[in-house]
């Protein structure tokens, strides 16, 4: 017996499924829903979720992983392993497929009792709450322990106890952990053998981080021991990830489905933007949902042109949900500087507007240099555009900012912040008047 244990974190919630509205016809059986799957075999095959059979074009990758896998397989102490790169280049996929082998040809030998433990840590941010739950996987439901009020100490006593009653060998995997903010944890579970904690397991870590500052800005010991075994993951040029979506097509599409240019421009798309094989995915899928809304039977071309700049404007979206409020006072700054014709234009330019947006918003504008990393922040987002200057004789450097998006699409993402600082002159025409809320209005922003 292999006991996987598969913690779900409630705060990591990926797939954002919309409510089910059911209707109920009384009266007469009327035909609401009907399967349109004449483009779609198996749609599934395209979410995060689905698990491929084969990895392709990871081979000098995986056979690192595997490599550093098999002292379990010889029943030995377990390495511990590091995985980083970006996104959507394959890290969590390539655990979960040699871990699901590992854990079928460990089956093979009596001698060996393995146990899994996998933690996504989007969502958390503290060793005490890894630590936490990794306890309740070890428990049974009727023996959870709270997720606050107790000493790290103590739940690192725990912990000890727990996996030493578990035994046989623990693969705990922490991935996504640059969302933890201290690294105790990344220092205990390596050492907790060495430290005399554990008697009987022998337990191995596998950190998976997104982020590459990560591994650098680890103290030295952990460093040393998390990072025994590093393997990283590259980001895939369009030849690689047009193999990843012929793989998935084949399985989620029909035969002569996609016309032939599909997947060439899906990967083409996706090697332009980071590599990213889930966002290369997604795209397939969303051309495949607009051929299908569509009902026509072959997705196209512009299938994947359009659905290129659907995804792009939610991603954007979310990006300026996200950020905080004086993100939005200046991004709003300098959008209507940009509507004036303003830019390119340096930080200290949009510094005088942004204060003005501030104080109308009755908020304490930043210092400059705080506000210049939200500017930073937004040039990341792609919302914003940078470009460095010389200063011409007297040297030195300078960077200018200005829009990079469409300006409809970053207002409708922005309304709350124009109803409370009000509705600037340049923006008039994008925003339908309705003055009676008595918030300032153009006049207020005449000297700015
Ligand atoms: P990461 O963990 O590095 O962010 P994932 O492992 O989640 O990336 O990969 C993103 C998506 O792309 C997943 O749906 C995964 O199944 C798929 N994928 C990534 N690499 C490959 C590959 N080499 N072969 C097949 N599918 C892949
Ligand atoms: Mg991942």
């Amino acid at each position: 017996m292999f006991p996987e244990i598969f913690i779900k974190n409630e705060n990591s919630g990926h797939c954002g499924h919309g409510g089910f509205i059911i209707l109920v016809a009384y009266q007469r059986r009327m035909v609401l829903f009907e399967r349109d799957n004449e483009i779609y075999r198996d749609r599934d095959a395209l979410r995060e979720d689905y698990q491929p059979d084969e990895l392709v074009g990871r081979d000098e990758e995986l056979q690192t992983y595997q490599a550093a896998l098999q002292p379990v397989i010889n029943g030995e102490q377990p390495n511990n392993i590091f995985l980083y790169g970006k996104t959507g280049v394959g890290k969590t996929a390539a655990t979960k497929y040699l871990l699901s082998h590992l854990r079928e040809d460990a089956a093979q030998y009596d001698d060996i009792d393995l146990s899994v433990i996998f933690l996504n840590c989007d969502g958390l941010t503290s060793s005490y709450q890894i630590a936490t739950r990794l306890v309740n996987s070890l428990r049974s439901e009727a023996n959870q322990i709270s997720t606050t009020g107790y000493p790290l100490a103590s739940v690192y006593e725990m912990l000890w106890e727990d996996l030493d009653a578990r035994g046989g060998t623990v693969l705990v995997v922490l991935d996504e952990i640059d969302h933890v903010n201290d690294d105790s944890i990344l220092y205990q579970l390596p050492r907790a053998r060495a430290n005399g904690d554990l008697e009987t397991a022998k337990i191995g870590l596998i950190g998976i981080s997104n982020d590459f500052s990560f591994r650098d800005d680890l103290s030295p010991k952990v460093k040393s021991s998390l990072c025994e075994q590093e393997i990283h993951f590259p980001a895939y040029n369009a030849e690689n990830l047009r193999a990843i979506l012929e793989q998935r097509g084949d399985v989620a599409f029909h035969d002569d489905v996609l016309s032939d240019e599909v997947i060439p421009l899906c990967a083409a798309y996706g090697a332009k933007d980071a590599g990213d094989a889930r966002q290369s995915i997604d795209l397939l899928m969303k051309a495949g949902d607009l051929a299908r809304d569509e009902e026509t039977s072959v997705v196209t071309e512009e299938h994947v042109r359009r659905g290129r700049r659907a995804l792009e404007r939610g991603r954007i979206k979310e990006g300026i949900n996200g950020l905080t409020e004086h993100g939005h006072l200046v991004l709003y700054a300098l959008l209507t500087l940009d509507l004036d014709g303003e830019a390119p234009v340096r930080s200290r330019d949009v510094r005088p507007r942004y204060t003005r947006f501030a104080e109308l918003a009755n908020r304490d504008p930043l210092v400059p240099r705080r506000m210049r990393d939200h500017l930073s922040e937004l040039a990341m987002l792609g919302i914003v555009s940078v470009s460095e200057r010389n200063e011409g004789r007297r040297g030195g450097t300078y960077r200018e900012y200005a829009l990079d998006m469409d300006v409809e699409l970053i207002l409708s993402a922005m309304m709350e912040t124009v109803e409370l600082v009000g509705v600037h002159d340049s923006i008039a025409s994008y925003v339908e008047e309705d003055d009676t809320d008595g918030s300032p209005t153009l006049e207020d922003f005449t000297e700015v």
